[in-house]
């Protein structure tokens, strides 16, 4: 996810989606500074890093930012997936841009320039943070693998209420979710009741299963919005407009 707040530009996890973002940000021209903040560190949300065609570009600046875990720190994190044999190059190899790395206290609110950041911990194997962004009065919050008991996590309820825009894993549906207990993740019924009880204006579901096609996931947002009438179902290359609610 890319997130635009003004002139600052905010990139949440680095999936294999951030590789497509780096193609649209070279062709686009001129020189590239951002902030990657980051969820956690399983696979799917760092495998893009090394094929970030822009962290190859000298005149660009990128700063990570992710909490410590098992004693990690994000840059221990990032550089410990591109030795070999994971990777051939590592990360300062590649790297030509000017490399920053802030670890970040889980819970304790920072800031990325005019953009106010509090964070939760999130239901997760290994732990899982969750962001909430506001800028010029509006707010996103970004829940991605978490998993709810029989009702929304209270932490998350905590840090979307209100919010202009939840983006929240919909990883599995109702039947599917019973063989996976304890993996992490949301069902989309989940994310609605964490909507509803917090109140926010808009849901976005994403972390979709990748088993799940488009007439598949069109019959789920069907469904979803007979209870909730203002979800999306996120797709790669979208773009939403955050407006005051
Ligand atoms: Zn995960
Ligand atoms: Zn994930």
């Amino acid at each position: 996810m890319e997130v635009r707040c003004g002139e600052r530009r905010i990139i949440l996890d680095a999936g294999s989606g951030i590789r497509a973002l780096g193609e649209r940000l070279r062709d686009a021209g001129g020189r590239v500074e951002a902030a990657v903040l980051l969820s956690h560190y399983h696979y799917d949300h760092l495998q893009g890093i090394p094929f970030f065609a822009p962290l190859a570009e000298p005149a660009n600046r990128f700063t990570f930012l992710g909490p410590r875990r098992e004693g990690r720190s994000v840059q221990d994190a990032l550089e410990g997936q591109m030795v070999p044999p994971y990777f051939p190059v590592t990360l300062d190899q590649i790297a030509r841009a000017t490399l920053d790395f802030r670890s970040i206290e889980p819970g304790e609110p920072f800031n990325i320039g005019p953009v106010r950041i509090t964070s939760a911990e999130l239901e997760h194997p290994g732990g899982n943070l969750g962001y909430r962004l506001e800028f010029a009065g509006r707010s996103l919050v970004y829940a991605t693998d978490v998993e709810h008991t029989d009702k929304p996590a209270e932490s998350l309820v905590e840090l979307a209420r209100g919010a202009d825009v939840l983006l929240h894993d919909a990883m599995y549906t109702g039947p599917e979710y019973e063989a996976r207990r304890g993996w992490g993740h949301s069902t989309w019924n989940g994310a609605l009741a964490t909507a509803k009880a917090a109140k926010v204006k808009r849901l976005v579901l994403f972390h979709h299963d990748p088993e799940r096609d488009d007439r598949a996931l069109d019959a789920l947002l069907w469904q979803a919005r007979s209870s909730f009438p203002r979800t999306t179902a996120a797709r790669e290359g979208q773009t939403i407009r955050v407006v005051r609610g």
